[in-house]
């Protein structure tokens, strides 16, 4: 293990100074570093809490990570493809935090988990999760610490119970599923309590404001590459195409308020612009 990929990230924002009861947290991209930082979504849930003085963070790879705390108290994953499940397994086990929700004990961390493959279908792997964030996490991600600070100190059933009500938080042991055979469709998913939200709804952000890169490094398997989102979902609507439908309504980011502000502030450390969306030809000031 080594610390030295992330000698070379040039940083887009300064992080805050953790105050001396911040919350520890792990988070981490089941891939290897250069997949992981590549990841807009992982950059900028990472930023957001790295710029938190409530919250001490430090990032996890498959290949490398920063010094992790000894007792963290919520371990994070960013799930961007189904096959690096195996590998969110692998991570939690080299943590030595029990693989199924259910084993899991007051002294361990709530394991969350979040991005574009749990939100579009968190159940097969929802064993694993003591909280799933589904949607966008502009929003989500600060609902849900502020949420966890109130209940830091109870137990794991009240901060589970306390998590469950923030919209868009879907606490799968709160849950009973059932099927219509083993290997078939789900036929129901019902609240265990009568507290607990009937339906989660799926959190969605409504603003102009889209995401940009927050770091920029030469190890990133775009070596060097700035990202800004230049719209989010497509308005074509293609029956099969999750990059739409998951992301639905399409959103375009405001020229100046979000695109060039944001272009201008990578351009001081790249001359490598990514310019992300399932449709970027779609914004109409193109
Ligand atoms: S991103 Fe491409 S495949 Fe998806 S809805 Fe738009 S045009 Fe269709």
């Amino acid at each position: 293990m080594t610390s030295s990929v992330f000698d070379s990230e040039r940083l887009l924002f300064t992080p805050a100074t953790p105050d001396t009861n911040a919350i520890p947290i792990i988070f981490a991209f089941p891939n290897e570093y250069s997949v992981g930082i590549t990841s807009l979504g992982y950059q900028v849930v990472w930023a957001t809490l790295a710029m938190r003085n409530d919250v001490q963070v430090s990032r996890l790879f498959t290949d490398t990570h920063e010094q992790l705390p000894r007792t963290p108290e919520i371990v994070g994953f960013s799930i961007s493809w189904e096959l690096d499940y195996v590998n969110i397994l692998n991570l939690l086990e080299s943590l030595e935090i029990p693989i199924l929700a259910t084993s899991r004990n007051d002294s361990q961390p709530i394991v969350f988990g979040g991005g574009p493959v749990l939100t579009a279908n968190p159940e097969p792997f929802a064993d694993f999760f003591d909280v799933i964030l589904l949607g966008d996490g502009e929003n989500l991600l600060g609902n849900f610490i502020e949420a966890y600070k109130e209940v830091r100190n109870a137990s794991r059933q009240t901060q589970l119970k306390r998590l469950a009500q923030i919209p868009g938080i879907y606490v799968p042991s709160l849950y009973a599923v059932e099927y219509h055979a083993i290997d078939g469709a789900v036929k129901s998913i019902n609240p265990i309590s009568p507290e607990i939200p009937a339906v989660v709804q799926k959190q969605t952000y409504r603003g102009n404001m889209l995401s940009a890169s927050t770091v920029v490094t030469e190890k990133a398997a775009w070596e060097n590459i700035y990202m800004v989102e230049v719209v989010r979902s497509c308005p074509e609507m293609c029956r099969f195409c999750l990059a739409s439908y998951l992301t639905l309504p399409f959103r375009t980011a405001s020229l100046e308020s979000s695109l060039i502000p944001a272009i201008e502030r990578g351009l001081e450390v790249t001359n490598r612009l990514g310019l992300l969306g399932a449709s970027v030809t779609q914004h109409p000031e193109i």
